[in-house]
């Protein structure tokens, strides 16, 4: 019944390599098959890029690049906000088609993933005027400015978890700041990037300035990180994959930035409100079934409300509704691919023979009509610091639950990690969630909230969860190089040499 309903063919969508403005097959005609993760059924195959690809779609970003740098930046915002009304003017289809691909619920891709989307184009698209530089007051006789450039050729590379609002991320500042791209979604993953290229030719981009190729990481994704003539590399994905990207740079000593993994901590004080905590907590974890580098994974509870907490977030957890993405009344879909779902399915594995305790989920659901897709339900375990579980990003609807006594022992927990992205502190006591905000070692402190972004807060982490930052003015210097240039206007300042 929902099939009829549908908006979208993703048969129909472009699916091949966007380069230099036209849609191409790969230069050996290889595909990759497209699943859905609901039921496990192709959706459709795209074009799949190998280096003579990447090498083409580069020539074309480079070959792109000068008139790009030198256009009016208004005219480049304005590009970049009329992609975003045309994305909007396609909002059921976008929305739908990343339902199926990715098995985020249609309500979120409705009210989540497109909605932030359109927000990183508009707000990029009127940051591309914007981007000044500075005047520094060196010696008298001499003017020092400062200009930001763009850096060149950038090559992205995107995980599946939020292709498209990813893809924005990175696009829009990128693209504002007069860099030209070659991005590389996920090979799980493409079809809404792929339909954002489609109609980004509907609204004049020049050709050849932003390329898109669908493509396997150890080929295309590699050769993208090796390339010579890439500039900059901006990275999503694990931290695994972030260390090869690194060495993969090292050829022309490109510049790159990394948002990698994460073990969020996400602390429940004592004098919090519940009720908010509850639900906060859990929107923290189970939003995109778990699926995100910010989740708040590792619960931290204080001893003394701890029960009263579990036995609401528990009750809660049980009633998430599991169903098909396209459904309306889905809460919660399938985790994005078979290969994904069964790492996950291990960390059961892992609890077992460590001994944590499972409070509640553990299980695929028995609905036979989710039988055949990727499904989890929202899983709560016990843990303590050591355990596998409380230490590695499991990535899926999963959160470990550690007590805590104070706040001393809450930030020693917090920091057991050698990740530090996203985090969270519930507490009604205004200097501790201060204290708690400069004590977390993250990228992120959200309080009495989670997982709250802006196109106009910088995005990112440490440690092992990578560097530089994704959105926020923080990420223009990402993606301009500072340049210096100095005017002598005072005829009377001699040269250090000077002769009669
Ligand atoms: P991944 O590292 O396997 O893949 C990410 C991207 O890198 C994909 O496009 C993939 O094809 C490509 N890739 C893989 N190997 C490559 C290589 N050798 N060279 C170049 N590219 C390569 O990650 P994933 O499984 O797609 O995504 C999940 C991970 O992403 C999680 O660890 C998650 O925490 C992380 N993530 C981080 C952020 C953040 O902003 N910090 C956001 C979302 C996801």
């Amino acid at each position: 019944m929902l099939d009829k309903t549908r908006s979208v063919d993703p048969q129909k969508i472009r699916n091949q390599l966007f380069i230099n403005g036209e849609f191409v097959d790969a230069a050996d005609g290889a595909t990759i098959a497209v699943v859905n993760p609901h039921n496990n059924k192709e959706l459709t195959s795209v074009a799949e890029a190998k280096a003579p690809d990447v090498d083409k779609a580069v020539a074309a970003a480079r070959a792109a690049f000068p008139a790009w740098k030198n256009m009016n930046p208004s005219g480049r915002g304005r590009l970049i906000m009329k992609l975003a009304d045309k994305l909007e003017d396609h909002f059921d289809e976008l929305t739908e088609l990343e339902s199926l691909d990715t098995g985020h619920p249609i309500v979120d891709t409705r009210r989540l993933d497109l909605p932030r989307t359109l927000l990183n184009f508009r707000y990029f698209g009127g940051l591309a005027d914007k981007i000044d530089g500075r005047q520094v007051p060196v010696e008298p006789g001499f003017l020092n400015v400062v200009k930001r450039q763009p850096v060149g050729v950038v090559g992205q590379i995107v995980p599946w978890n939020f292709p498209l609002m990813f893809c924005s991320w990175k696009l829009a500042p990128a693209l504002a700041a007069g860099n030209t791209v070659v991005m590389k979604p996920s090979e799980l993953t493409p079809l809404t990037t792929l339909r954002m290229a489609e109609l980004m030719g509907d609204v004049g981009f020049p050709a050849g300035v932003v390329n898109i190729l669908p493509g396997y990481g150890h080929t295309a994704g590699q050769h993208l990180a090796e390339h010579p003539d890439v500039n900059k590399i901006s990275f999503t994905g694990s931290t695994q994959t972030g260390r090869k990207i690194v060495a993969a740079s090292a050829g022309n000593l490109k510049r790159v930035s990394l948002e990698l993994g994460g073990k969020g901590p996400n602390i429940v004080f004592e004098d919090a409100t519940l009720p908010a905590a509850v639900g906060g907590s859990a929107f923290a974890i189970f939003h995109n079934q778990g699926q995100a580098c910010i989740a708040g994974s590792r619960l931290l509870l204080q001893e003394s409300i701890a029960d009263e907490f579990l036995e609401r977030f528990i009750a809660l957890a049980e009633s998430i509704r599991i169903g098909d993405p396209l459904d309306p009344n889905s809460e919660m879909g399938p985790l994005t691919s078979k290969l994904h779902l069964d790492r996950v399915l291990g960390f059961l594995e892992v609890c077992a023979k460590e001994g944590n305790k499972i409070l509640t989920g553990g299980a695929q659901p028995t609905d036979p009509a989710l039988k055949h897709g990727f499904y989890l339900r929202p899983t709560i375990v016990e843990a303590k610091p050591g355990d596998t579980v409380f230490k590695e990003e499991v990535f899926g609807p999963f959160v470990s639950v550690t007590r805590f006594r104070d706040e001393a022992h809450a930030i020693e927990l917090a920091n057991d990690t050698s990740y530090g992205l996203g985090s969270g502190v519930w507490t009604n006591n205004l200097q501790r969630a201060h204290r708690m905000g400069d004590a977390i070692e993250a990228g992120m402190v959200w309080i009495n909230s989670y997982k709250r972004v802006h196109p106009g807060s910088p995005f990112g982490g440490v440690g092992q969860s990578g560097y530089g930052r994704d959105l926020g003015t923080e990420c223009m210097n990402e993606y301009t190089e500072p340049k210096s240039i100095w005017i002598n206007y005072d005829a009377q300042i001699p040269p250090f040499y000077s002769r009669p």
